[in-house]
C-alpha cells in the first residue's frame, strides 16, 4: 500500500485530495472514476491511510503508526473494504455497512469504507447505499472505485464528490514498470508503449511473458511477408487472429516494429530504436526494403488500427492488412 508520496502520476486527483486533506475539507464520499489499471484503488487506499493515520503530515499518511501498518496488513479495525461477490455487490454487503458505520470507530479517529467496481451494484445495494449517503454519518468517508461511472444510479453519482484518473502518458508507465523488481528497461520502454496507458494492462502483458515470444513472432513474420503470395499472407494473418484486444495488440506491435525499420533506415541510431534486443533483425530487414515501402507499410498499418477501433472485425482487419503488406515492392 502506497503514500501519495510514493504515487507517479495522476497528479490533479492526488492534488485535489491532497489538498482536501490540508484545508480539514473531507467530503463524505468521493467517486473514484476512469480507465482501469490507472492507479484509482492505489489512490484510494493512499487516501484512507492518510484520513486514519494517527499522526498524520499536513497532507499524507505517516506510513510507520499503528494505524498505518494495520491499513497495511488489512486488519485496521475502521477501514472496511467492500467488492464484488461473485460479480456483483450485493444487497447483504451493502447492509455490513450499513451495520458497521453504526457503531463507534474502534479507534476513536474516522472510518473509511473503500468500494470497489462500485457500478457492480445490485439495485438492491445501491438503493441501500443511497439511503446510507442521504444521511451521512459522522466521521464515515465513503470511496467508490469505477470504470464507468454511468452505470450507476444518478441519485448515487450526486451525492459523491467525483474525482477523475486518466489513462498515463507512456513516459510514466514506463517509470513505474522501471521502479518495478525483475523488470529490464528496455522491457519497461516497449511495454509501456503498448501498454495504451495503463499500468495494470502493462503488468498484464509482462505477466503473461509472452512479450518476447510475440516479437519474436513479429521478426519472422516481418522478415518473411515481403516475399509470399496471398495465400500465404492469409494463413499468416489467420494465425494471429484472436479476440479484438489481441488483434490490437499484434498491429501495435506491428507498427512498433515498421516505425523501428523507418527509424533505422533514416538514422542508424540504435538509441531511437524501441525493438532494440532485436536489433540485427531491424537492421537486416531495414537494408532490404525502401524508403517510400517502409512509409506505405506504415500507413496501411496504421489503416487497419483506426478501422479496429471503429469496430470493424478483426479477422477481416488482419486479412485485409496482411494482403497489403506482402504486395510487391515495386507496386507500393
Ligand atoms: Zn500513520
Amino acid at each position: 500500500m502506497k503514500l501519495f508520496s510514493e504515487i507517479y502520476g495522476q497528479n490533479n486527483a492526488i492534488d485535489l485530495l491532497r489538498r482536501s486533506l490540508a484545508r480539514r475539507m473531507v467530503s463524505h464520499a468521493y467517486l473514484f472514476c476512469g480507465p482501469s489499471g490507472v492507479g484509482k484503488k492505489t489512490c484510494a487506499e493512499a487516501f484512507a491511510r492518510a484520513l486514519l493515520c494517527s499522526q498524520a503530515t499536513e497532507d499524507d499518511a505517516c506510513g510507520e503508526c499503528r494505524s498505518c501498518r494495520q491499513a497495511e496488513a488489512g486488519n485496521h479495525p475502521d477501514f472496511f473494504k467492500v467488492e464484488p461477490d461473485g460479480g456483483s455487490i450485493k444487497i447483504d454487503q451493502a447492509r455490513e455497512v450499513q451495520r458497521r458505520i453504526t457503531l463507534a470507530p474502534f479507534q476513536g479517529g474516522r472510518q473509511v469504507c473503500l468500494i470497489d467496481r462500485a457500478e457492480s451494484m445490485t439495485d438492491e445495494a445501491a438503493n441501500c447505499f443511497l439511503k446510507i449517503l442521504e444521511e451521512p454519518p459522522a466521521g464515515v468517508v465513503f470511496i467508490l472505485v469505477c470504470i464507468q461511472p454511468y452505470a450507476l444510479p444518478a441519485t448515487v453519482l450526486s451525492r459523491c464528490q467525483q474525482v477523475s484518473f486518466q489513462l498515463l502518458p507512456v513516459s510514466q508507465v514506463a517509470l513505474i514498470l522501471a521502479g518495478s523488481p525483475g523488470i529490464k528497461p528496455e522491457e519497461a520502454d516497449l511495454t509501456a508503449l503498448l501498454s495504451g496507458g495503463s499500468v495494470g494492462q502493462a503488468f498484464d502483458l509482462l505477466g503473461s511473458g509472452s512479450l518476447a515470444e510475440r516479437r519474436k513472432r513479429l521478426a519472422e513474420i516481418i522478415s518473411a511477408i515481403d516475399s509470399v503470395g496471398p495465400g500465404e499472407a492469409c494463413r499468416l494473418a489467420d494465425s494471429l487472429s484472436g479476440s479484438r484486444e489481441e488483434t490490437l495488440s499484434w498491429i501495435e506491435g506491428l507498427m512498433l516494429w515498421y516505425r523501428d525499420l523507418l527509424i533505422w533506415k533514416e538514422s542508424e541510431n540504435e538509441k531511437l530504436i524501441i525493438n532494440r534486443d532485436f536489433l540485427p533483425a531491424i537492421r537486416e530487414q531495414a537494408s532490404r526494403r525502401k524508403l517510400p515501402l517502409l512509409i506505405d507499410r506504415l500507413e496501411k498499418i496504421e489503416g487497419a488500427r483506426n478501422k479496429l477501433s471503429r469496430n470493424a472485425n478483426p479477422r477481416l482487419v488482419l486479412d485485409v492488412l496482411f494482403l497489403n503488406l506482402c504486395r510487391p515492392a515495386d507496386l507500393a
